[in-house]
């Protein structure tokens, strides 16, 4: 029998206009290529499978690439790896210049410590280590010149791919400077302001429309609470190749005054409050990042968010919550305002199809009420 090559298979599906996901175990297993993604920066990159063998050969203590649970593996990008081999030479580099600019009778300050070493001799130490290091870097004339020339490097203009290099790694480290929000419209979260763009102005037309209308989008806005910007630095660092228990450890600095609290029962939190935070922030992610994470202004969108809609899809995320029937409340919602259902395909996230089932059952719902208690009847009350 013949079985077709991925790629051709690929391109046939996408002229037909088929869904690939029902061929998607054939594929990732004819397919003779796999992603790679760089664990320090997120850079993802497509190496022939046949190359994973001896990639995984100098990896060290593994002898295999790091395999993640969506299929992707693990390897430093070139820059990353350069760095890290460049880091390792310049400490044993630095540590050579240190050895051989300090005196003979002060070498004992490279030997471990003694049992009772006292703060006399620990100051004396670190004067002659600070001593040697200066020299061994050129003096102190040579120092003040590097650190002036390193601060002109840092503030002159960088390039685009510079540009990239730096919002990418704010994404993967989850750089946060403003508060979450619910959106006073959808209730759904916006990043540093009280509204989504698109809510804003909806909900601005409904009022000048309905004037003295009782109808009001006030009741969803509120802060988001403490643990959302915590949520989303777990789901992105999650996504980004890290353990929960990394995760788990790396926040616990965040906790210490909570902690210093309640230090005689302190519990140590497990893996599944990962897993319900991850959840948990997912159930409020509006349909796109742009609409999370907006910058306004002349600029359409944050630079960055194209790495987090590598890492998180949407509203691919969102399907599961759409299709058990969490958002429908919403997508009344949204309709009672007169959103548009396009609008309403961006803000939640759900398909055009789902939204006119949705609204369609209100009319339905609304005529039926009609008919059985012709008294109460209300057919324009967007209940
Ligand atoms: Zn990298
Ligand atoms: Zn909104």
């Amino acid at each position: 029998m013949a079985v077709p090559r991925a790629s051709s298979l690929k391109k046939f599906l996408s002229a037909v206009s088929i869904d690939p996901s029902a061929y998607q175990e054939f594929l990732e297993r004819a397919n003779p290529v796999v992603l790679v993604v760089c664990p320090k920066c997120g850079r993802i990159r497509p190496m022939k499978k046949g190359l994973l063998k001896f990639a995984g050969r100098r990896v060290r203590n593994r002898h295999e690439l790091r395999r993640r649970p969506d299929g992707r593996y693990e390897r430093l990008c070139r820059l990353c790896s350069a760095r890290e081999v460049g880091r390792k030479a310049l400490r044993s580099v630095n540590q050579k210049a240190l050895e051989r600019h300090l005196r003979k009778e002060d070498t004992w300050v490279l030997e471990d410590d003694p049992p009772g070493i006292g703060r006399a001799t620990k100051t004396t130490r670190s004067r002659i280590v600070r001593n040697a290091r200066e020299a061994s870097m050129g003096g102190p004339a040579k120092l003040a010149r590097n650190r002036e020339r390193f601060r002109q490097m840092v503030n002159a203009p960088k390039s685009a791919e510079h540009r990239e290099a730096i919002a990418r790694g704010h994404i993967v480290h989850a750089v946060l400077t403003r508060p979450f929000f619910l959106c006073h419209l959808c209730g759904l979260l916006v990043y540093g302001h009280r509204w989504h763009k698109p809510c804003a102005l909806r909900s601005l037309y409904w009022r000048r429309k309905n004037r003295g209308d009782g109808h009001r989008p006030v009741a969803l806005g509120r802060h988001a609470g403490r643990h959302a910007a915590r949520n989303y630095r777990w789901l992105i660092r999650r996504r980004a190749g890290m353990s929960k228990r990394e995760l788990l450890n790396e926040s616990e600095k965040g906790l210490a005054p909570y902690r210093a609290r309640q230090r005689f029962k302190r519990r140590r939190p497990s893996e599944s409050t990962v897993t319900k935070a991850i959840a948990a922030f997912v159930r409020l992610l509006p349909g796109s990042w742009n609409l999370l994470l907006s910058v306004g202004g002349h600029k359409k969108h944050r630079r960055g968010n194209h790495f987090l809609q590598e890492l998180v899809p949407l509203p691919l995320e969102l399907h599961p919550v759409i299709e058990s029937g969490a958002r429908d409340a919403l997508i009344r919602r949204l309709h009672s305002f007169d959103m548009p259902p396009a609008e309403i395909v961006r803000v939640t996230g759900a398909d055009t199809q789902r939204i006119r089932r949705v609204i369609a059952n209100i009319q339905t719902s609304a005529t039926l009420r009609v008919k059985s208690s012709p008294s109460r009847s209300s057919p324009n009350d967007p209940a």
